[in-house]
């Protein structure tokens, strides 16, 4: 065991590549099991060589409180539906957030206590005392502040996804003033805390940063609350980093670095796809500014539209030579994708070639689409991202809109006046026929109207995503109706 301690550095080297590999399997759904077990193991190396490296553990404090955590945690990701995924990654924000916030609490409380006893007395009987330095005291500053934010922002984030009703979104003139003095006021007191080291100004700091979380998410609209959660992931990491200085565990840093940066990473894509600034999410409903692109309220235009059934629509694919499946928001809701795989393998014995389309922001969370796919076990190989597929929609004969609707919304590309302009989207609309699955005409997401739908090429075909892709298949077979 000696061992252990000894080459801890080594062993924290070989935990901290194997996060590094972790990040780089989950980037791709071929490596992301893969990528599950480096991250896995380089935890297993983590927990362990830290056991080691502490000074006096209270080794049954430790397991009992990892025992309660494995038990809650196992249970969660065996009942968790995929569709409340985004609020508990919140709620596992807001524990990070707030082992940061107890960590700096009783690394000062520890330190307090100390030097309560004397330095004399501790050199006495043995124990290395270290007085605090500006260093020290500036980590569990940046530790504890942003730990805290990122707690009861997490919080919040979780209670609005999962509708609960003390998540009230607030708005109003006042919020912008209220969010800057609570803000200043924050400031203020770590740095008098930095600079005296007075306990009254670090609670008055951790009370104040708890607030502001509170304050700072609360104005975000109910939709731009995924991106929320991704920046509070990045905040999680860097809260975990700062702690990582106090403890002086460079695991640790190096992990907190990793998932701070990730996270930063992961938002500015998320913001890219919806063509949003990070800056227009955070503060956009506190400066009164619509918090998500919503159509501007108007009289509605009477437009026709051709619909159709899953018979006719069964018909034409089946005597297609290429099928792109483009699925969205909708199929998620509807929980079609076993049925849409079903209908894919059915047409691909009928000799059709059928890929499926994925919109970097399709559905709710980064992945949406991929993980649904993946459920249904949809080979990897069919599944293709916006860049590889834009160019192949003028040669295809079938495109199959399921549950889509902003991500195929050509306004993004044809109208500089829409909200989504510059938005990427796949380009469905070149494809020689196209059947949009949905319930109604009613929008998506960004609250916008879709060209698409009134489109020559077009049939709607209206009803729930499940339901109308089983006719489609019954059709195929010939067993429908
Ligand atoms: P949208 O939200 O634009 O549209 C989904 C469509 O699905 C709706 O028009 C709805 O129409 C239809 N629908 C809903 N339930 C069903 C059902 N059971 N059966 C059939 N149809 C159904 O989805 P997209 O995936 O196209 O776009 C995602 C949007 O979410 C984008 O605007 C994106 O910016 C945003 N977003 C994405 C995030 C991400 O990380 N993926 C994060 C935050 C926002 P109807 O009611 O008529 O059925």
């Amino acid at each position: 065991m000696e061992f252990i301690r000894e080459y801890a550095d080594w062993f924290y080297l070989i935990g901290a590549v194997l996060f590094i590999l972790t990040l780089r399997g989950l980037s791709g759904p071929k490596t992301a099991i893969a990528g599950n077990r480096y991250g896995m193991i380089a935890m297993a190396i983590a927990v362990v060589t830290t056991f080691f490296v502490a000074e006096n553990p209270v080794v049954w404090m430790i397991l009992a409180a990892m025992a309660a955590g494995a038990v809650v945690g196992i249970a969660r990701a065996r009942t968790v539906p995929m569709t409340q995924m985004p609020e508990t990654v919140a709620l596992m924000h807001s524990l990070v957030g707030l082992a940061a916030v107890l960590i700096a609490v009783a690394a000062i409380i520890h330190n307090n206590k100390l030097v309560e006893l004397g330095p004399d007395l501790l050199t006495a009987n043995g124990v290395t005392f270290h007085e605090m330095s500006k260093v020290h005291l500036f980590e569990l500053f940046v530790g504890c502040f942003v730990g805290a934010i990122t707690f009861t922002a997490s919080v919040f984030a979780y209670g609005k996804l999962a509708a609960k009703k003390w998540a009230k979104t607030i708005s109003g003139g006042w919020v912008k003033p209220v969010q800057a003095l609570i803000f200043i006021a924050m400031l203020a007191a770590g740095i008098h805390f930095f600079l005296t080291g007075s306990m009254t100004s670090f609670w008055a700091m951790t009370g104040l940063a708890l607030a502001f979380g509170w304050v700072w998410i609360a104005p975000v609209g109910g939709g731009d609350m995924p991106v929320v959660v991704s920046l509070l992931n990045s905040f999680s990491g860097w809260a975990a980093a700062g702690i990582g200085f106090t403890l002086e565990n460079n695991m640790l840093i190096v992990a907190g670095s990793l998932v701070g940066s990730s996270g930063a990473i992961l938002s500015y894509i998320m913001c890219k796809a919806m063509n949003r600034s990070i800056i227009n999410v955070l503060f956009g409903g506190a400066m009164g500014g619509a918090a998500a692109p919503t159509a501007a309220a108007g009289a509605q235009v009477q437009r026709n539209y051709r619909s159709g059934s899953a018979d006719d629509a069964g018909f034409l694919m089946s005597n297609a030579d290429s099928v792109v499946i483009v699925p969205g928001y909708g199929m998620a809701q509807g929980r079609a994708q076993n049925a849409v795989k079903e209908l894919a393998n059915l047409l691909k014995e009928q000799g059709v070639t059928v890929r499926f389309a994925i919109h970097p922001v399709a559905g709710r969370m980064p992945g949406h689409m991929n993980v649904l796919l993946a459920e249904a076990d949809v080979p990897y190989e069919d599944i293709l991202e916006m860049d590889e597929i834009n160019s192949d929609f003028p040669a295809t004969d079938v495109v199959l809109v399921i549950g889509a609707n902003d991500v195929v919304n050509p306004a993004a590309k044809d109208d500089p006046n829409s909200p989504i302009y510059g938005m990427p989207i796949l380009e469905a609309h070149k494809a020689r026929t196209i059947m949009v699955i949905k319930r109604s005409m009613a929008t998506g997401y960004a609250g916008l109207d879709n060209d698409l739908f009134y489109n020559d090429k077009t049939m709607m075909i209206f009803g729930d995503a499940k339901k109308v892709v089983e006719d489609m298949t019954k059709a195929i077979n010939g067993t429908g109706h």
